[in-house]
């Protein structure tokens, strides 16, 4: 590298970490939207640079999104998609952060304001260079809490379409995510009888009842697990994640109870086959609604991204398999091909998460190569 390039580089990963800590300085979490709108300003002010571009501000259930592409495109060649929401901690003060070895640690680090920089400052490079570049930006603000008023509103009601989609949020700085979990999220139910703790025979013990049908559940699944070959866990899990009664005293036998279940399965499994299941196990009795029901799904990266990567990083990329689902289904489901990688992060939705300061320099790097060449 001659003198300018190292400077211009030092440049870079100055303004990467700058804008990452600026968001990260924001609590744009849930339960404080006039912070979510200030994250969404100061992103809007990185937009606005550029004059050929248009930025699009939606909402759906006051949950704020911005759509930016360049004038007159209605569907970019590719688009970029961010979130800038993060996981709630109990403290508002742990909202902020530090640079420790080489790595930017705080809420939102890896998950994931330090590649939404990365989009922002790529998205300002390619544009700066073409006002004819193809290429477009979506902002949301609900991916922790299922993506529906985010990714999901934009494609579904707003018919937001691109021909390829990008989201660096998950897979690593060599990993490439090719398939994803699908998701069934469930409240489940039990209507009993209340009585006397002394005398239960009076009553039917909601509480006891859900855990009884909740037990066998769970033993149906670990029959599906002990079935599956190989030791890779690409197998439907079933979490009971919640469980409530409305009772409040020591001596009642509870009338209601109710419990959350989060399941993850692979495809072939589908969201109808799962939920089918779980009825079935659970029994009439037990009543049950889907909070999200997502599809597995399965990605298809682009052979040039593999290529550049493998160019940038000068290690071979490993296309894997992801436990987690993603932003990305909602947009596979009307056929977009997604690439999911990311630089290098840990400790996701912890206090002290944290994004590796060099990889998003290199991740910086692989995204700009790939878009020059699919778009300049
Ligand atoms: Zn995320």
């Amino acid at each position: 590298m001659t003198e300018t390039d190292i400077t211009s580089e030092n440049m870079l990963e100055d303004r990467l970490v700058a804008l990452t800590r600026d968001l990260m300085l924001i609590p744009s979490i849930p339960t404080r939207p006039e912070d979510r709108q200030r994250a969404f300003e100061l992103i809007k002010n990185h937009l606005e640079t550029l004059d050929h571009i248009d930025v699009r501000e939606y909402e759906d259930n006051g949950i704020p999104s911005l759509v930016a592409v360049p004038k007159g495109v209605r569907k970019p060649k590719i688009l970029m998609c961010g979130h800038i929401d993060v996981i709630a901690h109990p403290d508002v003060a742990s909202y902020r952060s530090h640079i420790e070895n080489g790595r930017i640690y705080g809420p939102g680090s890896g998950d994931m304001k330090g590649a939404v920089a990365i989009l922002l400052e790529v998205f300002r490079m390619i544009h700066r260079q073409s006002s004819k570049a193809s290429l477009g930006i979506a902002i949301t603000s609900d991916e922790e809490t299922g993506g529906e008023s985010g990714i999901g509103f934009l494609v579904n009601k707003k018919g937001i379409r691109a021909h390829t989609a990008m989201i660096p949020d998950g897979g690593s700085l060599n990993q490439v995510t090719v398939e994803e979990k699908g998701i069934l999220h469930v409240r489940v139910a039990y209507q009993g009888v209340s009585a006397h703790a002394a005398r239960p025979w009076l009553g039917t013990n909601s509480l006891e009842h859900l855990m009884e049908r909740l037990r066998e559940l769970k033993a149906s699944f670990h029959v599906m697990q002990s079935n599956h070959e190989g030791d890779d866990r690409w197998y439907p899990t079933c979490s009971v994640t919640m469980m409530e009664t409305a009772n409040q005293q020591i001596n009642r036998i509870p009338s209601e109870a109710s419990a959350v279940l989060d399941i993850r399965f692979p495809s072939p499994y589908t969201v109808r086959k799962i939920k089918k299941h779980v009825k079935e196990i659970l029994g009439t009795e037990v009543h049950m609604d889907v909070i999200i029901g997502a599809e597995p799904t399965n990605l298809s990266p682009d052979k040039t991204y593999q290529k550049v990567i493998e160019e940038v990083t000068g290690q071979p990329t490993i296309l894997a398999r992801d436990d987690g689902g993603s932003d990305a289904r909602f947009l596979s489901a009307h056929g977009i091909p997604v690439m999911i990688s990311r630089p290098l992060v840990g400790n996701l939705h912890m206090v002290d998460e944290w994004i590796d300061i060099k990889s998003m320099v290199t991740f910086y790097k692989i995204y700009a190569e790939y878009l020059t060449r699919k778009l300049l």
